[in-house]
């Protein structure tokens, strides 16, 4: 079955996701793609890559993706958030990252972390592990 990975960035974050999706744009290929709209936007316009868009994460967007993912349609999640600026949608935000616990799906909050995700993934893809 096709890896689903969740796509979402704060704004002060868009840039660095952007490269992120850069640098893994052969696995992520290979997977299917949700994010929030602006976000998934900026990966699609740079990359060519396919992305389902949800509402904007300040409308709903963390609420949708969390949402399938409640339902077992979100592998991993990639949310780079911006821990210097107050978001408006902060209950939303929360509310996704306690679903990737209820629901033990990898979440990287970070860049660091993002990569570690996104080599085992390329691993798994790649080599079968
Ligand atoms: P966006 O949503 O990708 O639509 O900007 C993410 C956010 O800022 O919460």
């Amino acid at each position: 079955m096709t890896t689903r990975v969740a796509l979402i960035a704060h704004d002060h974050k868009k840039d660095d996701i952007v490269k992120l999706a850069g640098e893994y744009v052969d696995v992520l290929a290979r997977c299917e793609l949700l994010a929030t709209g602006t976000t998934g936007g900026r990966i699609a316009d740079a990359h060519g890559l396919k992305v389902e868009r949800m509402l904007s994460g300040p409308h709903g967007g963390d609420l949708q993706i969390g949402a399938q993912l409640a339902e077992g349609r979100v592998d991993m999640v990639i949310f780079l958030r911006d821990p210097m600026t107050p978001q408006p949608h902060e209950p939303d935000i929360n509310a996704l990252v306690r679903a990737c616990d209820v629901h033990n799906v990898p979440c990287a909050t970070n860049i660091s972390t993002a990569r570690m995700i996104l080599d085992v993934l390329t691993l798994r893809l790649t080599q079968q592990v």
